[in-house]
């Protein structure tokens, strides 16, 4: 296996870690209903893509059908 030949010291570590941070997502509006949606995705919120609904939204889940 192979093995360090030297400790990596917190300078050099924090300098390699300088370029690892994450970037913020950069969210769009929903043509349709405003809701923020990434670019190029499904809306989340109404199923919409370029003006046209492509996936069928549920109305509304009752949790408590189930137990009734
Ligand atoms: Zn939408």
């Amino acid at each position: 296996m192979a093995v360090p030949k030297s400790k990596v010291t917190r300078s050099r570590r924090g300098m390699r870690r300088s370029h690892d941070a994450l970037v913020a997502a950069n969210p769009n509006e929903c043509s349709n209903c405003g809701e923020l949606r990434r670019p190029h995705h499904v809306c989340p919120a109404c199923g919409h893509y370029d003006g046209r609904e492509v996936v069928a939204m549920v109305e509304e889940v009752d949790i408590d059908d189930e137990a009734a």
